[in-house]
C-alpha cells in the first residue's frame, strides 16, 4: 500500500525540511505537529556546510537564505596561544561542493523552512504535545493531550534530542547523557574592533580551558557570533542551568579568565560589548539506538544527536533527503522493508560522523600547558591527515547513493 500521508512530530529543522522533501518529491501530505507555541528562535547561529546547501537548494530554501549570512570558504584553526593557524576546514572548492559553507543565525535557517512549506500549502500546528500512538490496519494514529487524533501511513520522530518518540515509544532508555560541556554564546556588533580580530569569516581558537568561535553571521560582516565551548560541571537540574546562565558578570568573567591573556589582545572589549550571553548545556546521545519501530521512524537529533561539529544540520538535511527517496518505492516495498533500507544506508555515515564529533569533543576538556602544546601539534596533524576525507564529505550526496531496489 502506498505511503499518501505522513504525520510529522517536530517542527524543527528535520522536521519542517521532511515535510518539504515529501511534499516537493514525493507528493505525500503531510501534517506537522510542533510542542512549542511557536517556532523557536533560540539558539544562535548556525554553520552549513556545502552539503546543507546543496540539500536546501534541492528543497527550494537557499534563494531565500544565502542573501542572509555571511559566506564561509573556510573556518580557521588557530592556537589560542600563540595566534598561529593550526590548520582550516575547507569549504573552498566550487567544482565539487557547488557551494561554500555559510553561516546564518538559526531563526533565519527556520524561517526559510516555513516560508517554502508555507508556499507549498502546508503550516506547521503549534502547541501540539503528543500523548499516545496505535497502530492498525496499516495506519498509524497519533492521540495529542488537547483530545485531537490524527491518523497517517508512517509518523515521522523528528523532534530533536529530548524526543519524545523515541523515549516514549522507541526506545525509553536511550535518553541524552551531559556532555560535560556547555557552550556560553552571544553577539555583538563588531565596530572598530574587526581590525584587531584574526578573524576572516570565522575563527575557531584553540586554548587551554576550551575553545572559541568566532564567526560573523552577516554579509557585510557587522555582526559577530562568539562562542565558547568550556567544560562545565552539571549543576544538576534545569532550574541549577538556568541560574548558572542567568548570572552574567561571572560567565562572562569566566570567559576572560579562560580567553584572554594569550593572543587574543582585545578580548576584554569584545566580551563588554556583547548583547548578552546564554548558556547552553551540550547533551549527546549514545551511539546506534534503535531509529525505528513499526510505522514510526526517527529523523535528525532525534536519532542521532551528537556534539555539535558544525555539520549536523547537513546530517538532518541529508537524513530527510535520503528518506524520501527511498519512500519513492512505497507502491511495491512495505514500509518495513522501506525503513530497514534506509538504516541499511544511513548507518555507516552517521556512525563515522558520532566518532570524530565524540573524539572532537574530548580534546576540548580543560588541560595543562604541556598537553595544549601536544594537542596543537596533534590537531594540525589531524586537520591535514583529515583534508582529504573532508573533501570527499563535502563532496557526498545521498541523492546520487544507489538505493539498491530493482523497480
Ligand atoms: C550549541 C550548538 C551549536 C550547534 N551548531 C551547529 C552548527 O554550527 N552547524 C550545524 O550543522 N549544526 C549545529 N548544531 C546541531 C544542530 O543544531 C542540530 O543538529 C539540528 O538543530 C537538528 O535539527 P532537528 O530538527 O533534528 O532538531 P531540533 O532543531 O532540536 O528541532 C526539534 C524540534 O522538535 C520540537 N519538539 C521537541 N519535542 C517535541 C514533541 N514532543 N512534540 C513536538 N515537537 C517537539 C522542538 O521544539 C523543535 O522545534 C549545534 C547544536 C548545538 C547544541
Amino acid at each position: 500500500m502506498p505511503i499518501n500521508h505522513a504525520i510529522i512530530i517536530g517542527g524543527g529543522i528535520a522536521g519542517v525540511a521532511c515535510a518539504l522533501a515529501l511534499i516537493k518529491h514525493n507528493h505525500i501530505s503531510c501534517s506537522i505537529f510542533e510542542i512549542r507555541s511557536e517556532p523557536s528562535t533560540i539558539g544562535g547561529a548556525v554553520n552549513l556546510t556545502p552539503n546543507a546547501l546543496r540539500y536546501l537548494e534541492h528543497l527550494g530554501v537557499l534563494s531565500r537564505l544565502k542573501p542572509e549570512g555571511c559566506e564561509v570558504k573556510y573556518i580557521d584553526v588557530i592556537s589560542e596561544r600563540t595566534g598561529q593557524r593550526l590548520g582550516i576546514i575547507d569549504f573552498d572548492n566550487l567544482p565539487k561542493f557547488k557551494h561554500h559553507g555559510l553561516r546564518v543565525m538559526r531563526y533565519e535557517l527556520l524561517e526559510a523552512l516555513l516560508e517554502t512549506l508555507k508556499e507549498a500549502g502546508v503550516e506547521v500546528q503549534y502547541g501540539k504535545t503528543i500523548q499516545s500512538t496505535s497502530e492498525e490496519h496499516k495506519r498509524i494514529t497519533a492521540n495529542f493531550d488537547d483530545g485531537t487524533t490524527i491518523e497517517g501511513d508512517i509518523l515521522l520522530g523528528c523532534d530533536g534530542i529530548h524526543s519524545a518518540i523515541r523515549t516514549k515509544f522507541i526506545q525509553p532508555d536511550r535518553k541524552p547523557i551531559y556532555s560535560g560541556i556547555a557552550v556560553a554564546y552571544g553577539f555583538l556588533n563588531v565596530g572598530d574592533l574587526r581590525d584587531t580580530l584574526q578573524v576572516d569569516s570565522t575563527s575557531l581558537f584553540s586554548g587551554r580551558f576550551g575553545s572559541l568561535l568566532m564567526s560573523y553571521t552577516d554579509a557585510a560582516k557587522s555582526r559577530l557570533y562568539l562562542s565558547a565551548v568550556m567544560e562545565t560541571k552539571d549543576p544538576g537540574s534545569r532550574e541549577g542551568w538556568a541560574v548558572k546562565g542567568n548570572d552574567q558578570e561571572p560567565l562572562k568573567k569566566d570567559l576572560l579568565r579562560r580567553f584572554s591573556g594569550g593572543t587574543l589582545s582585545t578580548f576584554d572589549q569584545v566580551v563588554a560589548k556583547l548583547d548578552s550571553l546564554l548558556l547552553y548545556p551540550v547533551y549527546r546521545l549514545s551511539a546506534s539506538g534503535i531509529w525505528s519501530s513499526g510505522r514510526m521512524m526517527l529523523l535528525g537529533d532525534a536519532a542521532h544527536a551528537m556534539p555539535p561539529q558544525g555539520e549536523s544540520v547537513g546530517l538532518a538535511l541529508e537524513d530527510v533527503v535520503l528518506f524520501s527517496r527511498i519512500v519513492e518505492h512505497s507502491e511495491t516495498r512495505s514500509v518495513a522493508e522501506l525503513f530497514s533500507r534506509y538504516e541499511q544506508l544511513r548507518r555507516p555515515r552517521i556512525d563515522a560522523a558520532v566518532k570524530e564529533a565524540n573524539f572532537g569533543w574530548e580534546t576540548i576538556k580543560d588541560r595543562g600547558w604541556f598537553t595544549t602544546v601536544v594537542l596543537e601539534w596533534l590537531t594540525w596533524v589531524i586537520l591535514a591527515w583529515r583534508a582529504k576525507r573532508k573533501e570527499e564529505e563535502f563532496e557526498f550526496d545521498v541523492r546520487d547513493v544507489k538505493l539498491g531496489f530493482e523497480d
